[in-house]
C-alpha cells in the first residue's frame, strides 16, 4: 500500500499550459449551459452575465474589509441593501448588511438573536430557535456555532409549518420563531402572518428565511400568482434573509440579511478595542471580503431593474406551470403540495421515484433527490425557463424506461459509475454493509452488490438510524477532503 500527495510544485508552469490544465479539468464538470441541471446556478442568460461579470472583474481584487479605502463597495453593499429592503417592504428604520450568502445571513440573524436575548432576557440560560422541520440546514448549523438549541415543529399536510404546534413549542427559552418563504424541500411558503402573531404575542422575534423567495416572491405576487405576505408588511418580522447569488442573478457571494432597525441588528456587530493592530470593527462574519460579488449585486439590479426582474420571473413561472401540469399529467407522478413559486418537488406512488432520477440523469437532466417523502426536486430559473417542453418529454421516456424492461440495459452504466465512485468514497465495511443491507431492498444478485444506483439514494432514507447515517455522512465528507491518496493493490 502506497501513499500519495500532492507537493507544493517547485517551479511554476506557464500560463498558456496551465490555462489548458483548467480547461481540461474544467470538462469533466457537470454540463450545465444547456440548461438542463436545477439548482446551484442560476444563469440570467448571456447578455446579462457579461455584466455581472465585467463588474466582479472591476472590483476583483478590491476588499471590503475597509471601506473607507473602497468607498465604492461602501457605497455598492449600501445601496444593494436599500434596494433590497425596499423591494420586501422595509420602512425607513429597515437596516442590513451584504453577506457572503444565505448561511452567513442565516448565522448572523441567530447570532443576533441569541445576543438580544442575552441583552434583554438574561433569565435565558439555554436558549431555543423555533423552526419547522423542513427549515434549511443552515439554522442546523447556526446553532451549532452558536451554542443555541434548535426546536422542529411539525409541518401540516401541505407541508407549511403547523401553526398550533408551533405555539405550543414555545417556551420561557424561546428566543427566536422562524418560518421560510418558501422552504427549499417543497417550495411552500409557512404561514407567515400567523408566525409574526405568535411573535407579537410572546414578545419573541421572527425570521423569515427569504434565501429562495426574496428577490422571486414579490415578482410573482405581482404576476398575480397567490402569494401571502412574507415580508416586512407582517407585523412581528424582524429580520429576513434574502439571496441575491440565487433569483436576484447576481455573482455567488452575494446575500442579505434584514434587520426591523438598528437597535435590533446592533446585536449583530463585532468590535475588538484592545488589538495592538488597532480598533477592529466587523458587521458581518467575513474579514477579507471580495469587491466582486458586491459590485456585481449591484450592477444586476440596476441593470435588470422591477420590470426585468419581473420579466424573468414571468418566464419562470410559465415554465414552472407547465413541468408541474406535465408531472401531474403523468400517471402516478405528482408534485407534492401547492408550492408558490419556481422551487416544488414530485414524488411517486406507483415507481420507485429514484429510479426515473437516475433515467433523467442518463438523459442529462440533474435533479437533486430528497427524503421523507422520496422525491424529486426542482428549482427552475431564468436559465432552465425554455425547456419545459424537453423536460416533460425527457421525464416521459424516463418514466417508460422505468416501467417496461428497459430499465436493468440503460441503467448498467450509470450504476457501475455509482457504485464505483461511492466505493471510492465510502469506507469499505460501510460500503459492504449498505450493499448488503440494500440489495435485497432495492432488488440486488443477492451476493450484496446493489444493482441500482437508486438503492444508494434510497439509503440514508431507508435506515433507520439517524446516528449511522451520520457518521456515514461525516466519513464521507472526510474522504473528499482528504490530501493523500492510498493506492491500494487490487
Ligand atoms: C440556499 C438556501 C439557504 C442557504 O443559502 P446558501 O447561499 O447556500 O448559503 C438557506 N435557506 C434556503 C431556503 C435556501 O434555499
Amino acid at each position: 500500500m502506497k501513499a500519495k500527495s500532492i507537493s507544493f510544485p517547485a517551479e511554476g508552469i506557464d500560463t498558456s499550459s496551465l490555462l489548458e490544465d483548467l480547461k481540461a479539468i474544467k470538462s469533466a464538470d457537470t454540463e450545465w449551459r444547456n440548461g438542463r441541471v436545477f439548482g446551484y446556478i442560476y444563469h440570467p442568460g448571456d447578455e446579462d452575465a457579461k455584466l455581472i461579470e465585467k463588474a466582479y472583474l472591476m472590483f476583483f481584487y478590491e476588499n471590503a474589509l475597509n471601506p473607507s479605502l473602497f468607498n465604492s463597495l461602501k457605497k455598492f453593499e449600501n445601496e444593494t441593501v436599500a434596494m433590497v429592503a425596499n423591494l420586501l417592504n422595509g420602512t425607513s428604520a429597515t437596516v442590513g448588511n451584504l453577506t457572503s450568502g444565505g448561511t452567513e445571513s442565516i448565522l448572523l440573524a441567530v447570532k443576533t438573536a441569541r445576543d438580544k436575548a442575552r441583552a434583554e432576557k438574561p433569565a435565558i440560560r439555554a436558549p431555543e430557535v423555533l423552526v419547522p422541520m423542513s427549515i434549511h440546514p443552515a439554522f442546523e448549523k447556526a446553532a451549532h456555532y452558536v451554542n443555541v438549541k434548535v426546536v422542529h415543529v411539525p409541518v401540516s399536510d401541505d407541508k407549511r409549518v403547523d401553526i398550533s404546534a408551533m405555539e405550543a413549542s414555545i417556551s420561557g427559552n424561546t428566543i427566536l420563531l422562524v418560518g421560510s418563504a418558501p422552504c427549499f424541500p417543497h417550495g411552500v411558503i409557512d404561514p407567515i402572518r400567523e408566525i409574526g402573531s405568535l411573535g407579537l404575542k410572546y414578545n419573541i422575534p421572527v425570521h423569515v428565511d427569504a434565501c429562495l423567495g426574496g428577490l422571486m416572491l414579490p415578482f410573482v405576487e405581482k404576476l398575480g400568482y397567490n402569494v401571502e405576505p412574507f415580508d416586512f408588511r407582517v407585523p412581528g418580522v424582524t429580520s429576513i434573509s434574502a439571496d441575491l447569488h440565487k433569483y436576484g442573478y447576481s455573482s455567488k457571494g452575494a446575500s442579505v440579511t434584514l434587520y426591523i432597525d438598528s437597535e435590533f441588528r446592533k446585536h449583530q456587530y463585532f468590535v475588538y478595542t484592545d488589538w495592538s493592530g488597532g480598533l477592529y470593527g466587523s458587521p458581518t462574519m467575513m474579514g477579507t471580503k471580495c469587491g466582486g460579488p458586491i459590485a456585481s449585486s449591484w450592477a444586476i439590479i440596476r441593470h435588470l431593474g422591477y420590470k426585468g426582474y419581473l420579466e424573468k420571473a414571468r418566464k419562470v413561472m410559465l415554465a414552472t406551470r407547465q413541468i408541474q401540469e406535465g408531472i401531474n399529467a403523468i400517471e402516478g407522478l405528482k408534485v407534492i403540495s401547492n408550492p408558490e413559486m419556481s422551487v416544488f418537488a414530485f414524488t411517486s406512488d406507483k415507481y420507485d421515484i429514484f429510479n426515473i432520477g437516475d433515467e433523467l440523469t442518463l438523459r442529462g437532466w440533474h435533479l437533486d433527490r430528497l427524503q421523507y417523502p422520496n422525491s424529486l426536486h426542482m428549482t427552475i430559473s431564468f436559465g432552465n425557463s425554455g425547456l419545459a417542453s424537453e423536460f416533460i418529454s425527457a421525464l416521459e421516456s424516463s418514466v417508460r424506461a422505468v416501467a417496461g424492461d428497459k430499465v436493468q440495459k440503460l441503467q448498467s452504466q450509470l450504476t457501475v459509475s455509482m457504485i464505483r465512485s461511492f466505493s471510492k468514497i465510502l469506507p469499505e465495511r460501510w460500503f459492504r454493509a449498505m450493499s448488503k443491507a440494500l440489495s435485497g431492498l432495492f432488488g440486488g444478485d443477492g451476493n450484496g452488490k446493489t444493482s441500482r444506483s437508486a438503492a444508494m439514494y434510497g439509503a440514508s432514507s431507508a435506515i433507520d438510524n439517524r446516528r449511522n447515517v451520520h457518521d456515514m455522512v461525516l466519513d464521507i465528507m472526510d474522504k473528499m477532503y482528504r490530501i493523500w491518496h492510498r493506492k491500494d493493490k487490487n
